[in-house]
């Protein structure tokens, strides 16, 4: 059974009863199906029902938002902010996927030659909880307006979002089978990998989940596009605008409980600045209003799981036995973990070494901005990155330095539909969103004419 239970009331919501195989058989099958009438629909028709999703989504916020913030307890706030974000990207794929699937000619010694950008079929895609509707939404949206189908198998604690999401799409015009829901366990993948009707595998979650999930997609030479976790470098330097820096620092580590693969994990500072930046970051983490997510004066909501919050409490422990100093928080009951700050973090503590998934932000001091670059790079992994500074030529020139995937100057690193998103390093490799993301499970088919 998959058991649904809201971290904040430590309540049982619902349990879900496995799919059996001959239900798995059933889902291949209709998957298979539907990329076939996918492929004879006009691409007009597929847009128009991509906006029908966008309008589903925006008619039910509140309920999709409800559920969310019931199965993995973000704030409520945060999770209308989640089912909203979809939507406005299923109305800019739908925009724009006619350009992004237009051939691309190409002069050769052909009469004519060009790249054709063409559908493969079945997609499976195992996601995590931290944000159930966008990291489903942003692998979906642009592969089911290519003309692939998507077989999702969604982290074990929100089942309930998972089938929500499956509804959207089936009420939306779709064929049936177009995006459908799996429940299963992470151990019993390997036959739907083996499948040859699954054309590719799509994870986000974790490195040794991803790695796990490569090793499997290997055996069977299916592509698989990885977006792991990550542990940000947020880089201030001295030059900065320090109140902007420091609020967009406490946004970027505390949203979402701080569970979040781009959440600012690392604060870089430049020494001079240390002592200031840590007292407004101080004020601003004081003012923060922890508790029930479904409260609107809540700013943050507790962590998803029990086990997740002893896991950041074993970092935090580790790292202020290593020397670390605790400024504020650091305390946690159940799932609700206080906001918490420590200051003197050095490269050789746990908060620097692992990715912490939580509400706790740490201060790492450099000597100057070469030392923040390498103190930046000194990571396995290699997903976002962010620099503060008022020279925007030297942060130009910085940002070629940074070992990650994207960098955002003087701005939180978010993801967005126009944007390619994905890392480096431990982080994974190939992209979402954007003109790359939508290429990732596409045939890029060669056409020569003579
Ligand atoms: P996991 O990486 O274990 O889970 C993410 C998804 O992968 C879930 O659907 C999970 O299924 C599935 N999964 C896990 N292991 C395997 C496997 N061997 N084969 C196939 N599928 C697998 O994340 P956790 O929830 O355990 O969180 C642990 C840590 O992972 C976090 O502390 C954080 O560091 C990182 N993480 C990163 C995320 C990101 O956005 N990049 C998101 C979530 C977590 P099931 O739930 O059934 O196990």
């Amino acid at each position: 059974m998959f058991t649904s239970i809201n971290p904040f009331t430590q309540e049982t919501i619902a349990e879900y009863t496995p799919h059996t195989q001959a239900e798995i058989e059933q889902k291949l099958q209709r998957g298979e199906r539907a990329y076939r009438q996918l492929l004879e629909t006009p691409l007009e028709q597929r847009r128009q029902w991509m906006m029908q999703v966008a309008s589903s989504l925006r008619k039910n916020a509140t309920a999709h938002a409800t559920l969310i913030t019931q199965e993995m307890g973000k704030t409520l706030k945060e999770a209308k902010a989640e089912v909203l974000k979809c939507a406005s990207s299923a109305e800019y794929f739908a925009e724009h996927i006619a350009e992004m699937l237009e051939p691309r000619p190409i002069q050769s010694d052909a009469y004519k030659s060009y790249v054709s950008y063409e559908p493969k079929g079945i997609i499976l895609a195992i996601m995590p909880w931290n944000f159930p509707y966008w990291q489903v939404f942003r692998f979906a949206i642009p592969n089911i307006l290519a003309g692939n189908t998507g077989l999702l198998k969604h982290a074990s604690n929100v089942s309930g979002c998972s089938l929500a999401i499956e509804q959207v799409f089936m009420e939306s015009g779709f064929p049936e089978g177009t995006f459908q829901s799996l429940l299963v366990s992470s151990k019993d993948l390997e036959p739907i990998v083996a499948d040859p009707r699954i054309q590719g595998v799509t994870l986000t979650g974790s490195t040794p989940a991803g790695k796990s999930v490569a090793a499997l997609a290997g055996k069977y030479l299916k592509k698989t596009v990885l977006e792991l976790g990550g542990s940000d470098p947020f880089i201030v330097l001295k030059d900065a605008d320090l109140e902007a820096a420091a609020k967009t620092a406490v946004q970027g580590r505390m949203q979402n409980a701080g569970q979040s693969c781009i959440a600012a994990k690392r604060w870089i500072v430049e020494k001079e600045i240390v002592p200031a930046f840590t007292a407004e970051v101080r004020r601003l983490l004081e003012n923060m209003q922890q508790g029930d997510p479904m409260q609107d004066t809540t700013s943050m909501g507790p962590m998803a799981r029990t086990d997740l919050a002893e896991d950041l409490d074993r970092q935090l422990q580790e790292s202020i036995s290593q020397g670390a100093r605790l400024e504020l928080g650091g305390t946690y009951e159940g799932c609700n973990f206080a906001p918490t700050l420590l200051t003197g973090v050095t490269n050789d503590m746990t908060a620097f070494k692992e990715e912490t998934f939580g509400p706790l932000a740490v201060i790492i001091e450099a000597a100057n901005e070469d030392e923040a670059i390498a103190l930046a790079n000194e990571t396995d992994f290699g997903l976002g990155s962010a620099l503060w500074t008022s020279d925007l030529d030297k942060a130009a020139h910085l940002a070629t330095r940074i070992e990650s995937g994207n960098v955002f100057i003087n701005a939180m690193v978010r993801s967005d539909a126009r944007l390619p998103f994905g890392g480096v390093k431990q982080s994974g490799y190939g992209r979402e969103l954007s003109l790359e993301g939508t290429h990732e499970f596409l045939n890029v088919k060669t056409v020569y004419i003579q």
